[in-house]
């Protein structure tokens, strides 16, 4: 693979990760919030990076990868998602704790590396955040259709099998609020303050809506109450 900068590989993650969850073109101001980072920087940082083929600009159209910039994020993203699983199967790491980690060794792996913590996890789908996780060709698993927490009705009910996430805080609060992969929750309320209330396996939970919309899940008809 071509050598790209830990930060380049960065951008091209974040622009394949906002792309995949909004489903159009990436403004620069998304990344740079992101990143935490100012749109001038951003900007720059683009322009290399279109320059080396990866991304794809419009002026006022935003971003996105080129068909070369979409195998560095999934290639990314493989030893992202093998990591966690690797930190949570042999180190015995919790599930909330393990994506700052893997974002700093995602980098530095190897291709023999990587595919030893393949054989080693027997060839995951997912990784314990019910990430899918691109195969050795870079492929995507089929998805099944999940829907978000925050589209459901009140008395709906979902198993969550999806927690999409950008650092371990958010995944640290979630799981303090008993929501984890697994878990079944249902949809009590959402007020108008942007707070909505679950019941889950530690009774009732209240979260801002800009967390709950991170979780996804399987409906779950209403008789299968354990
Ligand atoms: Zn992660």
């Amino acid at each position: 693979m071509t050598v790209l900068s830990d930060r380049m590989e960065d951008y091209i993650k974040v622009i394949y990760l906002l792309e995949e969850e909004t489903g159009e073109r990436v403004p620069t101001s998304a990344v740079a919030e992101q990143m935490d980072v100012s749109p001038p920087s951003v900007s720059s940082m683009l322009s290399k990076l279109e320059e080396r083929g990866f991304v794809d600009r419009e002026e006022y159209g935003g971003a996105t990868l080129t068909e070369e910039g979409e195998l560095v994020a999934l290639e990314i993203l493989r030893h992202h998602r093998l990591l966690e699983q690797f930190l949570v199967e042999a180190l015995d790491y919790d599930w909330s704790e393990v994506h700052d980690e893997a974002d700093r060794l995602e980098h530095h792996i190897s291709e023999r590396f990587e595919r030893r913590l393949a054989e080693v996890l027997d060839n995951p789908d997912v990784d314990p955040h019910g990430d899918p996780i691109p195969d050795p060709d870079l492929e995507l698993p089929e998805e099944t259709e999940a829907r978000r927490l925050t589209d459901l009705a009140p008395g709906d009910r979902i198993e969550v099998t999806r927690i999409r996430h950008r650092g371990d805080e958010e995944l640290a609060f979630l799981a303090d609020h008993g929501i984890r992969p697994g878990a079944q929750l249902e949809l009590l309320e959402e007020d108008p303050f942007d707070m909505i209330t679950v019941a889950g396996e530690n009774g009732e939970e209240t979260l801002p809506r800009r967390v709950a919309r991170l979780v996804e899940g399987e409906a779950v008809p209403e008789a299968s109450t354990e």
